[in-house]
């Protein structure tokens, strides 16, 4: 019987699924040793949110495939798992709707405040009717810019265009056309996008070419009053860039879901700022969407197993092996 190895716990039904078809050995990632020993005789693994280097991976050969429950891969070393034959599966698309939910969030918690008017009435300090110290700004209407305009800046821009009667800029190494028709979104450089738009929104996947591309200089050329919504992840920003440029008035406020060290260390500057709305990494975190993001992923590794994965193949190089 194959061996499979998970490193998150798992629903139910999806564990009695990987069952069905493979010995599951689940290990806490925090038993590094545990973890490794684990996938030195396993065929598959499962998981997310934890790095896998290539040395976890020595001695690990009988490995075919790795299933990863999430869209984004850059905690694994792709080059090296294609130089292993390890076949990376992930699970684009059935979390899209729920972090493009999660972006608007953002969007609207940081211009309207609602976190922070939401403490303040909590703390009892609302005895009068609010004035101007405590207005936001408008979301409708307004410039969206979109970098990285894919699945979820696709459904980002479909809230905005349709629902908030906003404009849609974005970058992206190619065009969207679908995008372009159906929500006018227009594709422009970077530079005019950070230098027109209310609300700059990253969407882009880390990279090696998108790690830090929002520092110092960009965070500069951007409007004063313009709000920096980030649920890529955390090192597609300069975080230290952008906490001074908060401190700074440099912008005026960010939405963040993702930071450059998560959990965020509880001495960040950044939990200080009435300007920044701070979630813990929620961008698909729902029941209904986590438990198909699972499901996704053991079918995906089943099917990996078994040679039948046709769809969510990251390094397809690997099948011409
Ligand atoms: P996607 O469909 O692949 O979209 C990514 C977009 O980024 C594409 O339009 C791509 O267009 C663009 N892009 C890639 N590299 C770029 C570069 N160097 N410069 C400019 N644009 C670039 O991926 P997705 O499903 O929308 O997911 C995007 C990312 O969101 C994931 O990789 C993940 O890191 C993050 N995410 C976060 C959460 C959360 O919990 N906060 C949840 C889900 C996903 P081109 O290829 O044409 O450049």
């Amino acid at each position: 019987m194959k061996k499979i190895v998970a490193w998150k716990s798992l629903p139910e039904d999806v564990l009695a699924y990987l069952q069905q078809h493979a010995e599951v050995v689940q290990v806490h990632p925090a038993q590094h040793g545990t973890f490794v020993a684990a996938l030195k005789d396993a065929d598959g693994g499962i998981g997310s949110s934890v790095k896998i280097s290539s040395a976890m991976l020595e001695g690990a050969s009988r490995l075919k495939a790795l299933s990863t429950i999430s869209v984004g891969y850059d905690q694994f070393d792709v080059a090296d798992l294609t130089r292993r034959g390890i076949l990376l599966a992930h699970t684009p698309d059935v979390l899209t709707e729920s972090t493009a939910d999660t972006v608007f969030s953002l969007i609207l918690a940081s211009a309207r405040r609602v976190v922070e008017l939401a403490e303040w009435v909590k703390a009892g300090q609302w005895k009068h009717s609010i004035g101007p110290a405590h207005f936001g700004v408008d979301v409708q209407g307004k410039t969206l810019g979109i970098v990285g305009l894919g699945r979820i800046g696709g459904a980002v821009a479909r809230r905005a265009a349709l629902g908030f009667n906003m404009k849609v800029l974005y970058t992206n190494r190619s065009a969207n056309a679908q995008a372009e028709q159906t929500y006018g979104a227009r594709r422009v450089e970077l530079a005019e996008l950070l230098a027109t738009s209310d609300f700059v929104c990253l969407q882009v996947p880390l990279t090696s070419e998108t790690k830090h591309m929002i520092g110092a200089a960009e965070l500069k050329s951007m409007k004063k009053n313009a709000i920096l919504i980030n649920a890529s992840r955390g090192a597609t920003v300069d975080e230290q860039a952008l906490i001074e440029a908060l401190q700074n008035g440099t912008i005026h406020g960010a939405g963040l879901d993702v930071f450059e060290t998560e959990p965020l260390p509880a001495d960040s500057p950044l939990l200080k700022m009435a300007n920044v709305v701070a979630l813990p990494h929620i961008g698909s975190a729902t029941h209904e969407t986590r438990h198909a993001m699972a499901r996704n992923a053991a079918e995906n590794l089943v099917a990996a197993l078994e040679g039948t994965l046709a769809i969510n193949i990251v390094n397809r190089e690997v099948l011409k092996k």
